[in-house]
């Protein structure tokens, strides 16, 4: 992985557009918004957030346990993330459980679903074929096989039980309140799931037992890119915290400027922080 050093003016910029790609993911399809229009869409889609997040994870119903807690980048059993789903609603209509579907041209996905991983790869099914073998609709039959019932797979969560016995459940904030759980704070983020808090990230086994032993690494690209994820929340966090002390006139002793920041190039469109500056504020950023 290449990695640039680039100068705190770029830095803000660079800032700037991750935020805009957090709020926006893509929908602004793939022309970035002028300003008013991206004034606009916040204006919209930022207090349907705050109302009407939906918290996603994957647990064995009743054992009150979340095995997993879905982000943005999460894949679903159709291969696509979390973000590619169905995430903001207008309204939520009580009663009736929800199911994300998948906005991928084609995909025939009804519901994100997570499909607990074995290593790096999603785990395969009783019927030994690999989950991406399976039909992303319905109840998920093989392509490969006639003996298969549906995806399931006996792989063994960390938490002792089988992953077939999990389900993964979407949850508005009052169920969540209702039951005691943590919703976080108010986020204007575009498909945060079940993202809480910054040590979300590791798995429920590993979050309740994280002072006996050290993180367990994961080859997963998936999760390499929650990491990115996280500790890029993580950050913008920090800086709120800062800011808050500083409106607050208390002492700011930890407070340094970061004029540089490293930046980790894994986009195959990455354009130069130059230009991410410039698009962000031009008025009219059509390319055609
Ligand atoms: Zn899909
Ligand atoms: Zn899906
Ligand atoms: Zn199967
Ligand atoms: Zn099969
Ligand atoms: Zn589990």
């Amino acid at each position: 992985m290449e990695k640039i050093k680039i100068d705190k003016k770029a830095s803000q910029s660079l800032d700037k557009y991750l935020e805009y790609r957090r709020i926006v993911g893509d929908e602004d399809g793939g022309t970035l918004f002028t300003q008013a229009q991206y004034e606009q869409y916040k204006k919209r889609v930022v207090p349907q957030r705050m109302n009407n997040r939906l918290y996603v994870s994957f647990g064995v119903p009743g054992e009150g346990l979340e095995c997993k807690l879905v982000g943005p980048e999460t894949q679903c059993f159709c291969s696509h993330r979390y973000k590619q789903h169905r995430t903001d609603f207008e309204v939520l209509s009580s009663g009736a459980p929800l199911a994300l579907p998948c906005q991928v041209k084609g995909c025939r996905c009804t519901a994100y679903q997570y499909v607990a991983l074995s290593g790096s790869q999603p785990a395969r099914c009783r019927c030994k074929h690999k989950a991406e073998d399976h039909s992303e609709a319905g109840r998920h039959f093989c392509n490969m096989c006639a003996s298969c019932s549906g995806f399931q797979s006996p792989y063994t969560c960390g938490c002792g039980q089988p992953s077939y016995a999990h389900h993964t459940l979407v949850e508005t904030r009052q169920q969540r309140l209702a039951e005691g759980k943590p919703v976080g704070r108010d986020v204007p983020y575009k498909a945060m799931g079940g993202l809480t808090g910054f040590s979300s990230l590791a798995d429920g086994y590993l979050r309740l037992d994280a002072h006996q032993g050290p993180e367990k690494q994961s080859a997963s690209e998936t999760r390499r890119e929650e990491e990115d994820d996280m500790s890029y929340f993580e950050r913008r966090y920090q800086e709120r915290l800062k800011a808050d002390k500083i409106s607050k006139g208390l002492r700011i002793k930890d407070v340094r400027q970061t004029s540089r920041i490293t930046v980790s190039t894994g986009h195959k469109d990455d354009h130069g922080p130059a230009d991410l500056h410039s698009n962000i504020k031009q008025t009219n950023g059509c390319g055609h």
